[in-house]
């Protein structure tokens, strides 16, 4: 209950409408598919990049990137993400 009424608090500070467009902050995100899901307009695609660090076993990492065409503004992706890696910006 608390937290909803803090997400409800945090959201209502994050700018969002026609007028906004999601943005990802490549270096914090983590390709974990979470905003993929969470986007009902389809306006979020994972591609792959290769991975920086040589300590991870895998060759590939992923990363989120919006398509601005699509994007409603309406913030979900933003709250759905679990590092914070997209922020909202004027379109
Ligand atoms: S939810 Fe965040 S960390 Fe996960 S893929 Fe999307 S932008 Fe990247
Ligand atoms: S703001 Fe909404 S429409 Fe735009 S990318 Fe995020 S979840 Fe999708």
């Amino acid at each position: 209950m608390m937290l909803e009424s803090m997400r409800a608090g945090e959201e209502a500070k994050i700018k969002g409408g026609e007028d906004a467009v999601a943005w990802v902050k490549k270096e914090l995100c983590i390709g974990c598919d979470q905003c993929t899901i969470v986007c009902d307009d389809n306006a979020i695609e994972l591609y792959d990049t290769p991975l920086a660090s040589p300590i991870m076993q895998v060759e590939v990492n992923r990363k989120a990137r919006i398509l601005r065409d699509d994007c409603t503004g309406c913030k979900l992706c933003v709250l759905g993400c679990p590092t914070d890696a997209i922020i909202m910006i004027d379109r």
